[in-house]
């Protein structure tokens, strides 16, 4: 299955020479979905993963399922004022902005082995707070995967001592 022909490009939205990958369009399709997340899993299963870890809101999308096969947890990461209990929290800058990340304080354990997730890999901005977060609780980061990289933003540059897949380059 060739699964770039399930995300739609939108040209500049949400701001001019942003080039959008939408997964909407993947996401609405049953057996694309399916099969992306299956990926996901396949990458997964050698890792001896604990808990998975997404940001909001389209890591919770390729993350919840990921986890519901795996029979892992999912722990949330979002922005601030979001989590109801004590958290702590990263900035992080965006290809289009910049904000904070936070967790609970308590969702990961010292030494549980994580899987990061989110829909697509961009400056890797996102990702690199995220994985500040786990560390901080301790966490081991084992993968990082995501459905899209925009391989011209270097993303996997800031990452490079992490283990990353992506089941589709732009
Ligand atoms: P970054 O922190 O730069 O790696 O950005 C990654 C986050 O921003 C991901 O969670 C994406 O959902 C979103 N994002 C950034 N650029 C794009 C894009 N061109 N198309 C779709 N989503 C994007």
């Amino acid at each position: 299955m060739n699964l770039k022909d399930y995300i739609t490009v939108v040209q500049d939205w949400p701001s001019e020479g942003i080039q959008f990958k939408d997964i909407t369009t993947l996401m609405d399709n049953g057996k694309a979905f399916k099969y992306a997340v299956d990926q996901i899993v396949d990458y997964a299963k050698e890792k001896e993963i604990d808990i998975i870890v997404g940001p909001e809101a389209r890591g919770f999308i390729i993350g919840c399922p990921v986890a519901y096969s795996m029979e892992v947890g999912f722990a949330p990461v979002r922005k601030e004022g979001k989590l109801p209990r004590e958290t702590i929290k990263a900035d992080y800058g965006l290809e289009y902005g910049k904000d904070v990340l936070t967790i609970h304080k308590d969702a990961i354990k010292p030494g549980q082995r994580v899987l990061i997730t989110d829909d697509l890999l961009a400056t890797g901005g996102t990702i690199e707070a995220t994985i500040k977060l786990v560390e901080e609780l301790g966490g081991i980061v084992v993968g990082c995967a995501f459905l899209v990289e925009l391989t011209y933003l270097n993303g996997r540059e800031k990452l490079e001592q992490y283990d990353l897949v992506a089941l589709m380059q732009y």
